[in-house]
């Protein structure tokens, strides 16, 4: 496994990756790291030269000239996670050929470092993710459910009674990890996945004179001849997934001036040690964060408690303490108790075809950030389990909470002391592990790629600061002739579509682009018949 994280691009010569899931290392642990210097390669050495590396637009000659190789193929998606998965999926059942498709990517298969993440964040396979079956990533009907599918496999009718009764009798049914991979799996090969994939880490994408892009990827090392391919292409996707993750600056500062990874830990890093030496001995274990992240480390840690028989303790500290119901008006609140503020899923369900997605479609500049605002916030199902857990954890004294920030934290007789700024005053709280579950996220300018498109492609920041997309997902100021550039997942968020880092908004965006793409000629449109037909083709496992 390499130590690098996804997303933040700090290649140049990629190593062989056995095990290729990029760790999602925070951006500022490569604070340290000495800055890549961009000095351009002579001419003919099949790398980037001073004249490539500082044109905006790139001509056919220029790439002959630095001796750079390119492959012409119509659509490149680069990333290669489940954004494009999804996209690819969505134009492969719109009559797309795998062989006009190249997906540029350093994973090994699409739901790497979902699988990844969800597992370090205390989501194995037998648990259940947060979202329901309005969305299969596999399964572009969402028919039948993932409920059904479970229902008919396990023979059994507790997912659909659980989808009859659900939320008032019962909380919401939502998928196993472990089926919506064995589901993203057969899909892949149904659609002939790893016949589009090219492995490797893309530097940049820059505009071709004349029309269209090129996109420059660093191969795996020793699989070609030169450092860099060139791919020429008309329409290009972009779905690089996080930029980075970023810790609260005391966690950076703590991490950064003792070097010690170890004992403050992000909940998306590995942190199993945690939980093996809470097996060991007594431990007080610092949780910070309220959204399902820190509901997940939160139950890991209780239900080893109850399983093992430990006498683990838990502080667990909020920024906003929720007491109770919340919202700017009666018809606009969100439940909320015991610090957490409580939705079912991480949208109102409006935002995907109700009043808010059209409201949201409309809305410019300042109005829709304050509108993005609005509906934001840190919040976590309410599910029966964790409430039964942490109700007993309270009563028994080992589950405290507690309202603040930390101020400064210390190293002190082997423990982390947290100096807590509290409503009622300075509060000192020593603990044998942190664990961030804040998951902030970096800046867009964090991703090598994207940093390099804000500078030389005319692409540009939306009202929340991440990348400015149409209502089609075409990347705003970065046309090229008839050549299209397209983006969706987390590096979009504050455009017209609030929902664009679930599995749902990246169908949407995916959905978007392909009609956009059937405008252009550039595929079939997916209408009745032909949705039909290949639904009939996915219920046969055929290819499309
Ligand atoms: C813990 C957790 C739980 C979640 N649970 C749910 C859920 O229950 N339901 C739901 O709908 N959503 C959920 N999500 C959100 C979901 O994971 C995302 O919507 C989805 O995975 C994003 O897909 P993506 O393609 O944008 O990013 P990814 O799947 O991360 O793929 C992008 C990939 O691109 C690759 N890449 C980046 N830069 C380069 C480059 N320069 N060259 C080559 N490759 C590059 C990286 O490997 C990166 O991982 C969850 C997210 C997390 C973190």
């Amino acid at each position: 496994m390499t130590d690098q994280p996804a997303g933040v691009a700090q290649e140049d010569a990629l190593p062989p990756q056995p095990e290729t899931v990029q760790r999602l290392r925070p951006t500022a642990d490569l604070a340290t790291a000495p800055p890549v210097v961009e000095s351009g390669a002579p001419p003919g050495s099949g790398d980037l030269t001073q004249e490539l590396l500082r044109s905006d637009q790139w001509t056919d000659q220029m790439l002959a000239t630095a001796g750079i190789p390119v492959t012409d193929v119509p659509l490149v998606s680069v990333g290669g996670g489940i954004g494009s998965f999804v996209t690819v999926d969505y134009l492969r059942i719109a009559g797309v050929s795998t062989d006009r498709i190249k997906v540029l990517s350093n994973l090994d298969f699409a739901w790497q470092t979902y699988e990844y993440l969800t597992r370090v964040s205390q989501i194995p396979k037998p648990e259940r993710i947060r979202s329901d079956s309005a969305s299969r990533p596999d399964n572009i009907w969402g028919f039948p459910s993932y409920a059904l599918a479970e229902s008919v496999s396990e023979r059994t009718f507790a997912p659909l009674w659980q989808v009859l009764v659900e939320p008032i009798f019962a909380d919401y049914y939502t998928p196993k990890a472990g089926r919506v991979f064995a589901g993203l799996e057969r899909e892949s090969k149904r659609i002939g996945w790893n016949q589009m994939v090219v492995k490797g880490q893309v530097r940049m994408v820059r505009k071709r004179q004349g029309g269209g892009y090129f996109i420059i990827l660093t191969p795996m090392a020793g699989s070609t001849s030169t450092k860099r391919l060139a791919y020429r292409a008309e329409f290009v996707h972009l779905a690089v997934g996080y930029p980075g993750l970023k810790f609260l600056a005391e966690l950076q500062d703590f991490r950064t001036k003792h070097q010690d990874f170890h004992h403050v830990v992000s909940a998306y890093e590995l942190h199993e040690h945690v939980y093996e030496a809470a097996r060991t001995k007594h431990l007080v274990v610092m949780l910070r964060g309220g959204g399902i992240v820190a509901s997940r480390v939160l139950q890991r840690l209780m239900d080893d408690r109850e399983r093992h028989g430990l006498t683990t303790e838990i502080v667990h500290l909020f920024r906003t303490y929720i007491t109770s119901s919340h919202g700017p008006n009666a018809w606009n609140r969100r439940k909320g108790a015991d610090g957490f503020a409580y939705q079912g899923f991480n949208y109102p369900k409006s935002v995907w075809g109700g009043q808010l997605k059209a409201r949201m479609r409309r809305l410019e500049g300042d109005d829709r950030a304050t509108a993005y605002k609005l509906m934001g916030g840190t919040n976590t199902p309410y599910r029966r389990r964790w409430q039964a857990q942490m109700k007993q954890g309270r009563n028994a004294g080992w589950y405290r909470t507690m309202a603040g920030t930390v101020d400064e934290m210390r190293l002190e007789n082997g423990k982390i002391v947290s100096c807590v700024k509290t409503p009622a005053g300075m509060v000192e709280v020593a603990a044998d592990f942190v664990i961030d579950c804040t998951g902030l996220e970096a800046d867009i300018a964090e991703h090598r790629v994207l940093a390099d498109l804000l500078q030389h492609s005319g692409a540009g920041r939306n009202p929340v600061g991440r990348l400015d997309v149409e209502r089609t997902f075409e990347l705003r100021g970065s046309a090229s002739g008839p050549g299209v550039m397209y983006a969706s997942g987390a590096t979009t968020l504050g455009g017209y579509f609030p929902g664009v880092d679930t599995f749902l908004g990246l169908q949407v965006a995916a959905q978007e682009i392909v009609d956009d793409l059937a405008r252009r000629g550039f595929c079939r449109r997916i209408g009745t018949f032909r949705s039909i037909r290949q639904w009939l083709r996915w219920a046969r496992n055929k290819q499309p």
